[in-house]
């Protein structure tokens, strides 16, 4: 597998893919549908096909941003051109835009906050700055929170409009050599990016928990708590230097400060702006790649990747090189399958279309298929995109862990020719990261913003998303291009190649052992390590967790029974008999379900996972129901949150009962 797989035909893949702008539902999108079901038909997939969804997408008709006093500019909205990359020179990239801004056409004062996150806005408020129809410039990062948040954070506050900057202090020069000379972002460049309020649901926003299936019943627009009723503009560092030098007023705080050369005033009445937004939402076709390499068919147990093929630009890294890695790894698994290679459980594929709009496609595919994936899917393995240097760095549910320590140790590092698994755990750790028993490797405990959130969140299936990561500045502008991948992403596609080839491992392993390697022992030492976090915070005497605590020890014993049987390390499980064995594997994929809430968490019951969520910044939330509650201060809600993880836990303990009855009579 290893051998098989291979960098320059990944790099023939991404010259293709990223040839051309490829915006969810343009005719060259579509095209590159074509491109991929092609390409696997050709591989010898099986049952490929296009999935078909029509749904509410977001495009800009005029864009206009102007400084109207104490002096006129009007605003360049638009990125420089370079003559080393001819992408650079192309007509069609578009108007940079935020998806579902509203639309709308208001000249007001304007406000420098920040990062736009609530405290900032109370800063403001405190300084006698009155924000009802204001506009507000904030900039991305720093503290990092998503777009979408900052526009329903604004909306909240009565903010009239939104212009959303990069600093360089966080992607451009102050970080190092700018682009076409180094991969941080020039001045000029733009984050494009959808605000829609996909922490309340993603997806579609006009059909919000069902499949858009073309003829499908959808809600109206003003219903749709998804969508944002504020009008908002990303512009680059370029373009807010002449707005932060007419604004007067204060100072702000140091860490307000960028590396702009201006003393970022926080403003509010010298400086004005008008700002025109004309948006188009319409109703769009979008579509999916689905393609499989089938089974035994001993059982309907299925295991799927993906990844999203519409980009905001030409999709260099975000998501082409991602689509890339898995066209190769489709043709790796379809030329072992015609080597013999027969799996026992069904491996699926999917591309999926509009993830930048709001997790489209696959939202929509999970919805579509919720009995059938709640049923069968025994993990969703997601790639959005694959290398831009050369870190290993993954998120997982915890009973992925071995699985993932498992394909680092069989894969080569190209740089240092060690293993992946060497170089990842001898590598800085990231913030907000936990280690792993069998190492010092660092896997991050999943949140949100990509498309395994359906899977996870959703069905309650275990999920990953993986990618290598490096200095990257150019997220979501038209610099993030073939150009930008192959002199700093990922010189030679080695990186990507070897995402491709940890990635077949994972899904060899979960597709083809006999009993499926999901490890519910780290899995309760990881929910004991989020439940002390948690007591520490709010019940640091143990008066309401107590009884959960209990449980988990009870769960973490009936787990470490099965553990040498899960994870390959016992003799004999050819003895079992293969009834039991099927048996045993159906209550495994149920585990990960015993820990949903048909009901879903309050205030965005689209979101079932009792343990993981995410805050509406896409922070990690763990535990995201009995969290809030706790912040919140609400005693009752507490309670009701512990009951119901008692209950999980509960089913869960019995699960594996059950399992070791199964497996483990000799
Ligand atoms: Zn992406």
């Amino acid at each position: 597998m290893n051998s098989v797989i291979s960098p320059e035909k990944i790099d023939q893949y991404l010259k293709h893919l990223t040839s051309v702008p490829h915006l969810a539902a343009s005719p060259r999108n579509n095209k590159l549908a074509d491109y991929v079901l092609a390409e696997w038909k050709e591989f010898g997939l099986e049952d490929v096909h296009l999935v078909p969804y029509d749904v509410l997408l977001s495009f800009p008709e005029k864009i206009s941003v102007e400084l109207i006093s104490p002096y006129y500019q009007k605003l360049n909205l638009r990125e420089k051109i370079y003559k080393e990359d001819p992408d650079t020179q192309r007509t069609d990239v578009g108007i940079p835009y935020n998806a579902y801004s509203r639309s709308g056409d208001i000249t007001a004062p304007i406000v420098y906050a920040n990062s736009g996150n609530p405290q900032d806005y109370e800063y403001l408020e405190k300084k006698g700055i009155d924000l009802k129809g204001k506009i507000a410039l904030v900039r991305y990062s720093t503290p990092y929170s998503y777009r979408g948040f900052k526009a329903y954070t604004a909306e909240k506050r009565g903010i009239a409009g939104l212009l959303i900057f990069s600093d360089p202090n966080e992607d451009g020069y102050a970080k190092g050599p700018v682009y076409p000379e180094g991969p941080w972002g020039p001045i000029s460049h733009i984050q494009r990016g959808g605000i829609p309020y996909d922490f309340i649901y993603p997806g579609d926003p006009l059909t919000p928990g069902w499949a858009s299936i073309p003829g499908c019943q959808r809600i109206p627009e003003k219903e749709a708590l998804s969508l944002p009723k504020i009008i908002s503009v990303p512009i680059s560092a370029q373009d807010a230097l002449p707005l932060l030098k007419a604004m007067d007023g204060e100072e702000a705080p140091s860490a307000w400060k960028g590396a702009l050369p201006v003393p970022y005033r926080i403003g509010g009445s010298k400086a004005v702006v008008h700002m025109l937004v004309k948006m188009n939402d319409p109703i769009k076709r979008i579509f999916n790649v689905i393609g499989c390499i089938k089974g035994t068919e001993k059982t309907d147990e299925i295991v799927v990747v993906g990844n999203h093929r519409d980009a905001w630009v030409f999709g260099g890294y975000d998501p082409s090189s991602g689509t890339a890695c898995m066209i190769e790894l489709a043709r790796a698994l379809a030329q072992a399958k015609k080597a013999g290679f027969v799996p026992r459980r069904t491996i699926y594929f999917g591309s999926w279309d509009a993830e930048e709009f709001t997790l489209t496609g696959s939202t929509e595919w999970g919805e579509d298929h919720r009995e059938w994936l709640k049923k069968n899917l025994v993990a969703y393995l997601n790639v959005d995109s694959s290398a831009s240097g050369k870190n290993f760095s993954v998120q997982a549910v915890p009973s992925l862990f071995p699985l993932i320590v498992q394909a680092l140790r069989q894969v080569k590092d190209p740089s240092s020719g060690q293993s992946v698994y060497d170089s990842w755990k001898s590598g800085p750790s990231e913030k907000g990261t936990i280690a792993i028993a069998s190492g010092s490797g660092q896997i991050n405990p999943i949140g949100s913003g990509t498309d395994h959130a359906v899977f996870l969140n959703h069905i309650g299936a275990p999920a990953l998303d993986m990618t290598f990561s490096g200095d990257y500045g150019v997220y979501h502008s038209m610099y993030d291009n073939y150009y930008w991948m192959s002199h700093f992403g990922d010189p030679g596609m080695h990186y990507t190649a070897t995402l491709a080839r940890i990635w077949a491992h994972m899904v060899i392993d979960l597709s083809c052992r006999h009993l499926i390697p999901l490890d519910y022992e780290t899995y309760t030492r990881e929910l004991r390590k989020y439940l002390e976090d948690w007591a520490e915070l709010y019940d640091s005497r143990r008066k309401k967790s107590k009884g959960l605590f209990l449980l988990l020890s009870d769960m973490e014993k009936r787990a470490l029974v099965l553990t040498p049987y899960l994870m390959g390390k016992k003799t004999g499980i050819e003895h079992i008999p293969e009834e039991n064995i099927q048996k045993a594997n159906q209550l495994l994929i149920q585990i990960e379900r015993d820990f949903t809430d048909p009901k879903g968490i309050p205030y965005r019951d689209w979101f079932k996972h009792l343990v993981f969520g995410a805050r509406y910044t896409y922070d990690v939330l763990l535990f995201p129901a009995l969290t809030e509650a706790a912040e919140a201060g609400d005693e009752d809600k507490v309670d009701q949150s512990l009951l119901d993880l008692e209950e999980s836990v509960k089913k869960a303990t019995l699960k594996l009962e059950e399992i070791s009855k199964l497996i483990t009579t000799n």
